[in-house]
């Protein structure tokens, strides 16, 4: 893929925003066909910018981008898609922050990445739902992302003897890269991983979404452990803890207590 033009116009997902300069913002954004950018948008926080408004976190924009030696500079921005409910609400902004930090983790700069660039922009739609289950759709990201990038786990057969695995409780290693079986876990750093959770995880990995949001029900156990199970698999790949997954935790905490 070569690299852009000098100047072009895309579509983009705002990921990062950050005061830069006296009245600047340094934006990191997501494109389909030029991947992940650094931007710099000028004058925005004065307020007479056109553009202030324009690049709110979240938000689905049409840029024309100038690129520099260093950044890239946002000459135009027009808002598409708000996504208003992830600025409004503190819980679907943490999903929203979660999905976007897995993402910006998972990619490098400037790799074309049309298919991530639809799944995020699909996932922020799904998490403005009013009916949202937002951690559903944060477990379907995940899966859907790690196939994306090149790490699905293996779910259908064990990950040690690639034997098909039998209908019974199983076990999971995320350094064996999916799930093992009784036969194979002597040894080995392993979860357990119960039925109905592989069930929940298979139906997640191989599903559309529609689907997903309208048939998977799990009890609070299998909802629990499907997410440590990815949680750890995530972490292993990624090798250190997102500081979202915590502040996800630290809503949960503040809320149950
Ligand atoms: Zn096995």
């Amino acid at each position: 893929m070569p690299r852009p033009e000098k100047v072009f116009r895309s579509e983009a997902l705002i990921l990062r925003r950050h005061e830069f300069g006296e009245a600047d913002r340094l934006l990191t954004v997501l494109t389909p066909d030029h991947g992940k950018l650094r931007a710099i948008a000028k004058g925005v926080r004065k307020p007479a910018s056109h553009m202030a408004g324009h690049v709110e976190l979240f938000s689905r924009v049409q840029m024309l981008l100038a690129r520099g030696q260093e950044l890239y500079t946002v000459s135009q921005s027009e808002q598409v898609e708000p996504f208003l409910p992830l600025r409004e609400d503190l819980d679907r902004g943490a999903y929203a922050y979660y999905v976007v930090e897995l993402l910006d983790r998972f990619t490098e700069p400037e790799e074309p990445a049309p298919m991530l660039y639809a799944l995020l922009d699909a996932a922020l739609g799904w998490l403005c739902a009013p009916d949202a289950d937002l951690s559903l759709v944060a477990r379907y990201f995940e899966l859907k992302l790690l196939s994306l990038v090149g790490f699905q786990p293996a779910l259908f057969r064990c990950a040690v003897g690639q034997e098909e695995l039998q209908p019974r409780d199983q076990y999971f290693s995320a350094q064996d890269g999916g799930v093992v079986c009784p036969d194979h876990r002597r040894g080995r750093s392993v979860l357990p991983l119960s039925l109905p959770s592989l069930k929940a995880l298979r139906f997640i990995q191989t599903r559309d979404y529609g689907e997903v949001a309208r048939r998977v029900r799990m009890t609070p156990l299998v909802r629990q452990e499907v997410e440590r199970t990815l949680a750890d698999y995530l972490v292993h790949h990624l090798e250190t803890r997102l500081k979202s997954v915590e502040f996800i935790h630290r809503l949960r905490q503040r809320e149950q207590g």
